[in-house]
């Protein structure tokens, strides 16, 4: 089997709200072609003109290629030698950010592919199913008033979710907005629901170490990025200092990242996302220098339900995972882009039993937002 074409097709919604940290919007969906006509799926979250554009470009120098160029020809069962081709193949640009969030879309469509022509899942070709189901938390952003906090806190609860998870939006300017917040929220879901929150980086050491304190009556499963990814040194100064576990990662891309994450900050949880760590290929590496650790892994996923299916296969396939991130926006292209979703029933996402990553765009939608 030969590779023939790497599409890249940018979806956006039509109304963009820049202000808001919400992946949602927009996505960068990539297909894989072969001359057998079996085509693979891949999503990339990343800036998706940029991506589009490592994926597209033309090459000038063996240090500087597109992506496209380096893998035509080839044969997607070949998939960590076209890894690692990729990777060497764009060091002079890329090594980090882009380059290997589209790495990670089209790591993720070669799965697909190697999945569809085998008759196989996704998550049976990455080693074997570890559970048939995995818990998902319901993911949003927070509110601006305690009311809605509310409100979406109970109706997550009604469908059945074990766990969710606030972040960004009106948290992590005022101490005590934030503890009203959490508050209100841990009222509303009662004790068995976990609790987690997402910083999105607004703290510095000092106001997480206290804060962290003062939240502890909450029980939080987890805080997430309350410093900046980058601040690997005041990671490690919270180790040891604060009792709720520390999560972070999603920002990272690359296994090598992974790992001063956990031998540097230190961090309990690392969140790989599938459609930026490196795809598939890299986050079971990930996955594995976790579990030698100790350390959880936790799927980060805000877009569509490509990277869902991708996410679940991954999280069912590793002995460390058990829990996968689960947007609950009411994006077109995160409730829509998919016509045969992974199944979520009661607080989790089941086995998608198929071929590949399991699931079909729905062309419909893909005609109705493509920009690119
Ligand atoms: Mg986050």
């Amino acid at each position: 089997m030969k590779i023939t074409g790497i599409e890249a097709i940018h979806l956006r919604l039509p109304e963009l709200d820049a202000k808001r940290c919400d992946g949602t919007q927009d996505t960068l969906i990539v297909k894989v072609h072969t001359d057998e006509g079996i085509t693979g799926i891949g999503e990339v979250d990343s800036n998706s003109e940029v991506a589009k554009a490592v994926i597209e470009a033309k090459s000038f120098t063996l240090i500087g290629q597109g992506l496209q160029d380096l893998l035509l020809g080839e044969d997607p069962f070949q998939y960590d030698r076209l890894w690692n081709k990729m990777y060497d193949g764009t060091t002079y640009y890329g090594r980090f950010g882009p380059v290997i969030h589209a790495i990670s879309g089209i790591d993720m469509a070669l799965w697909d592919i190697m999945g569809q022509a085998t008759g196989k899942p996704v998550a049976v070709l990455l080693g074997g199913l570890y559970r048939s189901k995995v818990k998902a938390y319901a993911s949003n952003l927070f509110p601006d008033t305690y009311k809605e906090a509310a409100q979406m806190a109970e109706k997550y609860v009604t469908l059945g979710y074990k766990a969710m998870k606030f972040g960004w939006g009106s948290f992590g300017f005022d101490p005590g907005f934030d503890l009203g917040m959490i508050k209100t929220i841990r009222d509303a879901i009662g004790d068995r629901v976990d609790l987690m929150i997402d910083v999105g980086y607004r703290w510095d050491v000092q106001t997480t170490v206290e804060m962290a304190k003062r939240l502890e009556e909450y029980r939080p499963f987890w805080i997430e990025e309350p410093l900046s990814p980058d601040d690997l040194a005041g990671y490690s100064r919270l180790a040891g200092r604060v009792n709720a576990n520390i999560a972070a990662g999603e920002s990272e891309s690359g296994r090598r990242a992974y790992q001063r994450l956990m031998d540097e900050a230190k961090v309990d949880i690392i969140q790989p996302d599938l459609a930026r760590c490196g795809g598939l290929t890299e986050g079971m590496k990930i996955a594995r220098m976790a579990a030698d650790r100790q350390v959880k892994v936790v799927p980060h996923a805000f877009k569509t339900g490509v990277l869902v299916a991708a996410s679940v296969h991954f999280a069912l396939s590793i002995p460390n995972g058990f829990l996968v991130e689960y947007t609950v926006t009411d994006s077109p292209l995160t409730r829509d882009l998919v016509s045969d979703p992974v199944e979520y029933k009661d607080g989790y996402l089941c086995f998608p039993d198929r071929p590949g990553l399991g699931i079909a765009l729905d062309e419909k939608t893909v005609r109705a937002f493509r920009v690119g």
